[in-house]
């Protein structure tokens, strides 16, 4: 089992050790029953007291996360499952628990694709506002015209036609590119993995915006680098603390989704776009620019990519298609220049030698066709119903002490209650009631807040939004009307 420690993080190392099992359990990498590492074997593992470790334990146990059996050992539980863990019952498969991983966290494995009927956990578009018609006659028009396609293997980079239409495509949405400086990449998911493993080894610095998109966690995690945070508020990162933090460690990479940030919905403003590239020159760092959201504004468009406004290659940029074409057809793209690029195209060889043709040419004929613009403005609209419905629900039925930020794109709504509110446990009741979102703790990279959840309006048609939102805001009146309860409740 692989656990990071970072020795001079502010975090305890027994608190380190406590949440990167919870991330397992969490993740479904830990389940009911398995075993832990006795006490003695995981401080030698990780080279820490017993002590360190004990607490951990002792934490997981206070937490019902986990049932220590003396003699036999510290076995998983999971949560409210009011079970107790049949260790007579020997799992053939514990002893793969002893093969080493480099998986820190999955948590975005978790929450893609759960079985809840009203999902508001991941934010994907509804099927029914995709052109999923027009990209399934491009793709029999295609094999009949070329049934061969599927007995070759495409270019390392890309497609070069791809390329070209999507270059033209990146130079409307204001992101200067050429067919040569593009990389397509299987969705913007392998773009963050391609950068990280070509740049970012064990103990590399990186710094991640908090909260952010848990599948870049997962990923740098994975990797071993040591993360570092900078919050967001309303106008983006904020630089202030991205300076210190420059100052102080130098970090490699900074990753950053500017426009309609995930999960917060937040647009940073064109001053700290500037500003982070500036700190990124005088360090000589990589900023990974991702950017699947841009072409969905629901108000206003945002302000420039910081990609337009470097002209060192410190920005890699990337553009996701999954939130506006087809996430099935697993294609987006990178854009970097100078060395990197080649860099970045020998880990695309090493990863895949090169995304799927087939899924390449599906969506050629699509891209840059007016056909494309018509799309994205019906998709706008359609989302812009959905947000400001949901945004309607939220003010009419959540309880007072609850926040949430108005998002002026994008497809998430991050909603923020009182701070003794623990959204992992709402989100249990929550799926009693057939409905899920994502518990905000999963995008925090190092110290959790627990108290934030992420709902996407992008997915459920109105009627089941509808339903989801009172479900929600039910739970959480009642969450707040019980401790108003017991707080009122004489002590004697
Ligand atoms: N980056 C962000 C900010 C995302 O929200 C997502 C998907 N949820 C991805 C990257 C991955 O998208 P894909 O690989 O489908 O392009």
């Amino acid at each position: 089992m692989q656990i990071e420690i970072q020795r001079n993080g502010e975090v305890p190392l027994s608190k380190q050790i406590y949440q990167s099992i919870v991330d397992r359990i969490r993740s479904g990498l830990l389940q009911e029953d398995a075993q832990l590492p006795s006490v003695r074997d995981l401080s030698k593992q990780l080279g820490v007291s017993l002590v360190t470790v004990v607490k951990a334990y002792q934490l997981l146990e206070h937490e019902g996360l986990v049932k220590s059996i003396q003699g036999k050992g510290t076995f998983i539980r999971v949560k409210n499952s009011g079970e107790v863990p049949d260790v007579e019952e020997i799992h053939s498969y514990d002893w793969q628990l002893s093969v080493q991983d480099y998986l820190p966290r999955s948590q975005f494995a978790r929450f893609h694709m759960v079985p809840e009927k009203i999902h508001l956990s991941s934010s994907m578009i509804d099927p029914g506002l995709l052109p999923n018609r027009l990209i399934e006659q491009s793709i029999i028009r295609m094999l009949s015209d070329n049934p061969r396609i599927v007995s070759q293997y495409g270019e390392i980079q890309g497609d070069e036609q791809l390329r070209i239409a999507m270059s033209e495509y990146l130079n409307e949405l204001e992101v200067p590119s050429t067919p040569d400086n593009i990389l397509v990449t299987s969705g913007s998911q392998q773009g963050i993995d391609l950068v990280t493993r070509t740049f970012v080894g064990p103990g590399d610095v990186v710094v991640l915006e908090a909260p952010t998109y848990p599948g870049a966690i997962d990923v740098f995690r994975g990797r071993g680098a040591t993360i570092l945070t900078v919050p967001v508020d309303k106008d983006g990162l904020r630089v202030d603390i991205l300076q210190n933090i420059c100052d102080k460690y130098k970090p490699k990479v900074i990753y950053t989704v500017p426009n309609f940030h995930n999960p917060t919905g937040i647009v940073m403003t064109l001053k700290r776009r500037r500003q982070i590239l500036k700190i990124a020159q005088s360090i000589q760092c990589l900023i990974i620019e991702d950017d699947p959201c841009s072409e969905i504004y629901l108000d206003r468009k945002p302000p420039a990519s910081i990609k337009s406004l470097d002209y060192n290659g410190h920005v890699i940029y990337l553009k996701g298609l999954s939130k506006t074409l087809a996430p099935g057809c697993r294609i987006g793209i990178l854009a970097a220049t100078g060395s990197i690029f080649n860099r970045l195209m020998a880990a695309k060889a090493n990863s895949d030698l090169g995304s799927p043709l087939l899924t390449q040419k599906a969506i050629l004929s699509f891209i840059n066709s007016k056909r494309t613009m018509d799309h994205l403005k019906k998709l706008r609209t359609a989302l812009r119903i959905r947000r400001d419905l949901v945004l309607e629900l939220l003010s009419q039925q959540m309880p007072n002490g609850v926040s949430w930020i108005i998002p002026e794109g994008g497809l998430n709504i991050w909603i923020s209650l009182p701070t003794w509110i623990d959204s992992n446990i709402i989100l249990l009741e929550a799926k009693k009631q057939n409905l899920s979102f994502l518990p905000g703790s999963t995008c925090y990279p190092i110290e959790q807040e627990n108290n934030h959840l992420r709902i996407s309006y992008s997915y459920m048609n109105e009627q089941l939004l509808k339903q989801g939102i009172t479900i929600l805001c039910n739970i959480l009146q009642k969450e707040i009307a019980s401790r108003k309860t017991s707080d009122s409740t004489p002590n004697f």
